[in-house]
């Protein structure tokens, strides 16, 4: 049984009370990896070595930490097959999703912040011939990054590069649910040589290690994925320590799909952007409103497709979709069938636990299910389940699609489909998310901003947004005469 270590000061190192949690493949049931459940003083250590370490990593001339986290994303590559067989025993999802989307995202999140900040430029304002007001930016000192368990690797490197490129000091918590790759992460800086105290990473529980690292005084910033009631939390803890907060929270995201699309390529990105990872993407659409008269069709034809998905052992390669993260994950999404059923909606395909044979045969699989019947406004429509379930609803009008898409407390990401622009400008407008995407799914541009409004989060990742909330601004004003 392997024993994963924090990593503290460039060492790795046991938890300080010698405290483990059970890891356990989701595909399996199986105990496979021990996972340090670190208290307050691994934290304490981690954010000393972070503190201690600003100064030096601060001052590093911006080519250098660029070398060192190419030289980690290079690493990444490497070990690109190992890295994904990991993901995908840790969390469940399929290995090829793992070695085509997670792995090489993390990759690409280091190289493109390596390379930003290469690039940087500051602004200044002249004051006439009176004065000349230049910005300066500088890193915060410790931050704190915080991911979930549904794309570890791939979300943990898209907060820490940005936050070491600008010359932070890291300690970042990974979900104690899905901890491997962030584990094999620290052995890759060991290799990559990347100086002592600049990233910390503890394992552990949300409430201990968690709550420990966003309440530490010397954190002076905070970037967190994950649910809503957790963000709500560390938000009330943080504010009155004044420190920087990032959060991006759950969703409910809408897909409007009206009768003009280009049908065949709708029908295939909407079977993704439903069932990818099991469903358990933020920015998954998990309600389709179709209008009414392509809805026969499209609910005929989406069911078949989605009866036809392979459920399966995530590393079979015709797995199209693998394990949930847990057994207490399968049994809330299972709970948010049986609401659905009592709350008056039809399930068309789906709906049940996958009993698998052999090695998967106590594994946390769920069936891909579509779910009609149900108004916008039910207890199911309006919750995040976070799962492979999504709800099918006809609309007349683009003023009700508009309304109904609008109509929960979330508002992260929507989908539209139509070949009528004007109408994709116009909705796209109003809908209430920080991302549309049109006639698309999930085409990612890093430069772009990303994030949530309502109740989805606040502040914005990606590009010069990243970067701008990992530094602090300076203006510094020179008088001419
Ligand atoms: P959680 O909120 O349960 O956990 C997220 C992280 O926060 C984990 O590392 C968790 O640790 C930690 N944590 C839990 N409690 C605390 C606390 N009191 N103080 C500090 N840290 C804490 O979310 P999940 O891991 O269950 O992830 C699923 C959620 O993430 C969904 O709601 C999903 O929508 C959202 N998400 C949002 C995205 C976005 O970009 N907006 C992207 C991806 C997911 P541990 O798990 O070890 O307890």
């Amino acid at each position: 049984m392997e024993y994963l270590s924090n990593y503290i000061d460039g060492v790795l190192k046991a938890p300080a009370g010698q405290a483990y949690l059970n890891n356990v493949n989701p595909a399996t049931g199986a105990v496979y990896s021990q996972v340090p459940d670190s208290d307050g003083q691994d934290v304490e250590a981690a954010v000393a070595a972070a503190d201690g370490a600003f100064e030096a990593w601060a001052t590093t001339p911006a080519r250098e930490r660029s070398r060192l986290l190419l030289r980690l994303a290079d690493l990444i590559e490497e070990n690109l097959e190992a890295l994904a067989h990991d993901e995908s025993v840790d969390t469940g999802k399929p290995v090829a999703l793992a070695r085509t989307v997670d792995i090489p995202r993390a990759a690409a999140n280091l190289r493109f912040f390596a390379t930003a900040i290469l690039h940087d430029a500051q602004e200044t304002h002249a004051t006439g011939y009176t004065a000349l007001n230049y910005t300066l930016r500088r890193p915060l000192g410790v931050v704190a990054c915080i991911s979930p368990w549904n794309l570890p690797l791939y979300l943990f490197t898209w907060k820490i590069a940005p936050a070491l490129a600008t010359g932070n000091c890291v300690v970042g918590k990974p979900s104690e649910v899905t901890p491997l790759t962030a584990f094999r992460l620290a052995e890759l800086c060991l290799k990559a040589e990347l100086p002592p105290g600049a990233l910390n990473i503890i394992h552990g529980t949300g409430p201990k290690a968690g709550a420990s690292l966003t309440t530490h005084p010397a954190v002076k910033a905070i970037s967190f994925t994950g649910g809503t009631r957790t963000g709500a939390s560390i938000a009330r803890n943080a504010a009155p320590l004044f420190k920087k907060l990032s959060l991006e929270l759950g969703g409910k995201n809408p897909n409007i799909i009206f009768a003009d699309c280009r049908y065949e390529e709708m029908l295939e990105t909407t079977l993704r952007s439903s069932f990818s990872n099991q469903g358990q993407i933020c920015l998954c659409g998990s309600r389709i409103f179709v209008e009414r008269p392509l809805y026969d069709r499209f609910r005929a034809d989406f069911t078949a497709r989605t009866a036809a998905l392979s459920v399966g052992d995530p590393l079979l390669e015709t797995s199209d979709l693998g394990a949930v993260v847990s057994e207490a994950h399968l049994d809330k999404i299972l709970s948010y069938i049986d609401l659905a059923r009592e709350e008056g909606g039809t399930v068309l395909c789906g709906g049940q636990r996958v009993q698998l044979e052999g090695r998967c045969r106590n594994g946390s699989f769920v069936a891909p299910t579509v779910i009609d019947g149900l108004d916008a406004y039910c207890r199911t429509n309006q919750e995040e389940i976070f799962g492979p379930v999504v709800t099918l609803m006809p609309f007349d009008t683009e003023e009700e699609a508009l309304t109904w898409a609008n109509s929960t407390p979330y508002g992260l990401a929507a989908t539209l489909w139509t070949e009528n622009l004007t109408r994709a400008h116009r909705i796209a407008d109003r809908l209430q998310a920080g991302v549309v995407w049109i006639n698309c799914w999930m085409l990612r541009d890093l430069r772009t901003p990303f994030g949530g409004v309502k109740q989805s989060g606040i502040g914005r990742e990606g590009g010069f947004e990243a970067l701008r909330f990992f530094t602090d601004t300076k203006n510094v004003c020179l008088k001419l005469q």
